[in-house]
């Protein structure tokens, strides 16, 4: 028998448990433990909300936690709780899957100021994540920025700009919902320090834009190359820049009072305010051989006393665990860290790709640990039942699948008209539920 644990819930320590449920049947029992008493990080904090169609892919991580062979462990703090050393002395192998929860910093004078804040923290506090509930961030003002051209910066800015309505069917939570809905945002600037053919916004993403229902994109037709210069493009890429290109050649509709400004070629110097954020010093840019944005000189001014970076990601380091500071992620040798540990996702290989993305890389590491400690070998290790002793002597209650089952339905139970939920924010919610002290 060999045991496993998988640290982290999201998609890459769902289908890294499928891969090794797979590959091991009954020859190892896979323990998941989540620091929440709630599953699928990413899917829950940090897919859109209005995006459920791509949530719905939990339904699949749902029958892996059924698997009879795989347990949730939530409630379970990695690090605190229990250490990776303690881990390993318990289970054959550990897996990291705790993707890229921090902001990358922008790195310019003024980013501390109130009214910035990172896209992880925007995001988090529109999907209920209890770290960010009580953002607040300031939406009284008419301008807001976003810094990134990728599609998380595409995500904040189409959250900023849609109407109550719009939101219909959506897991928004219902402080985001109230607050955008008082919002006077007006003009949202997304500001690149490429060009167009140098974003990392995929077509569908894109395409949703152009059919707000109080919002115009705005694009600017003299930051185009010229039209041939489309051709060298991968078809993915090509197809947004064609819907750039139309976003460029329509006039925004005078009916529609908000705008969504694409700032291409420009980069944030600073942001500047009397105590909070109120505008961005820009610099406008231009592409050197290597297709990199260099300054030019030219300096403008972008009001906004909202800022949102999305900039990309970082996975927070563990102690004992070596660290690429480079790249943001563990040091790893595809997936594998060290003889007992591996980890998987963004975790491994930095924020990059989609949820599906994270399958071949979760099943990849199972391969690793399989061909390391094959399916019928033992490694005599306690496995869940050694944690669970271990956590009983700590005064840990950890929570179990079913018990996130109860919360679900309590966020069911709860949800507004034409939403499929109204999630519980707080961690001692999520205890209160299972009657359990938080
Ligand atoms: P991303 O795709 O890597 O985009 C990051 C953006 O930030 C790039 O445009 C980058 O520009 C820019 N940037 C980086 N450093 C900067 C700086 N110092 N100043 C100004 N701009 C800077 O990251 P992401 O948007 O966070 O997305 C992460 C991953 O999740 C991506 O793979 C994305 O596709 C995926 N995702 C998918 C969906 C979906 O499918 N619906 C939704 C959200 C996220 P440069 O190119 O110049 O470096």
């Amino acid at each position: 028998m060999r045991h496993f644990a998988i640290v982290g819930s999201g998609p890459a320590g769902f289908y890294t448990a499928e891969a090794l449920a797979k590959d091991f049947g009954e020859n190892a029992r896979i323990d998941i433990i989540d620091r929440y008493a709630v599953p699928y990080g990413l899917i829950r904090f940090g897919v859109a909300p209005d995006h459920q169609s791509l949530k719905a892919v939990s339904k699949r991580y749902d029958k892996v936690a059924e698997t009879e062979t795989v347990r949730f462990v939530g409630n379970v703090t990695v690090g605190s709780d229990v250490t990776i050393d303690g881990l390993t002395a318990l289970y054959d192998a550990v897996i990291l899957a705790t993707g890229a929860p921090h902001d990358r910093k922008l790195g310019i004078p003024g980013e501390d100021l109130p009214g910035v804040v990172g896209s992880g923290g925007f995001v988090g506090w529109y999907n209920g994540h209890p770290d960010f509930a009580g953002l607040d961030p300031p939406l009284d003002g008419t301008h807001a920025a976003v810094i990134g051209n990728g599609n998380v910066a595409l995500d904040c800015a189409r959250i900023l700009a849609k109407t109550r309505a719009e939101f219909e069917g959506s897991d928004i939570v219902g402080h985001a919902l109230d607050a955008l809905e008082r919002a006077g945002t007006r003009t949202i600037t997304i500001l690149g320090r490429r060009g167009p053919h140098q974003i990392a916004m995929t077509p569908k993403e894109l395409g949703e834009l152009g059919h707000l229902d109080q919002a115009s994109p705005v694009v600017e037709a003299a930051d185009f190359p010229p039209i041939e210069a489309d051709d060298a493009l991968e078809p993915g890429q090509r197809k947004s820049i064609n819907i750039l290109r139309e976003f460029a050649a329509t006039q925004p509709d005078p009916a529609k009072p908000k705008r969504m400004v694409f700032d291409f070629f420009a980069k944030p110097l600073r942001i500047e305010g009397d105590g909070r954020a109120e505008r961005i010093i820009v610099e406008r840019t231009r592409l050197d051989q290597e297709g990199r944005a260099v300054g030019t000189g030219e300096t403008y001014v972008v009001p906004a006393s909202l800022v949102i970076s999305a900039i990309g990601y970082s996975t927070p380091p563990m102690p004992g665990v070596p660290y690429d500071d480079k790249h943001g992620h563990f040091l790893n040798d595809h997936g594998q860290i060290s003889d007992q540990l591996y980890c998987v996702g963004w975790a491994r290989r930095g924020p990059t790709g989609t949820i599906g993305t994270n399958r071949p890389d979760g099943y990849e590491v199972a391969e690793q640990v399989k061909t390391a400690m094959p399916p019928g070998s033992d490694g005599g290790k306690p496995g869940g039942e050694g944690l669970a002793a271990l956590l009983a002597e700590r005064g840990v209650e950890a929570t179990s699948f079913d018990d996130w089952r109860s919360i679900e339905q309590a966020e069911e139970a709860q949800a507004r008209p034409g939403s499929p939920r109204e999630k519980f924010v707080n961690p001692s919610d999520w205890m209160k539920v299972l009657g359990r002290p938080g």
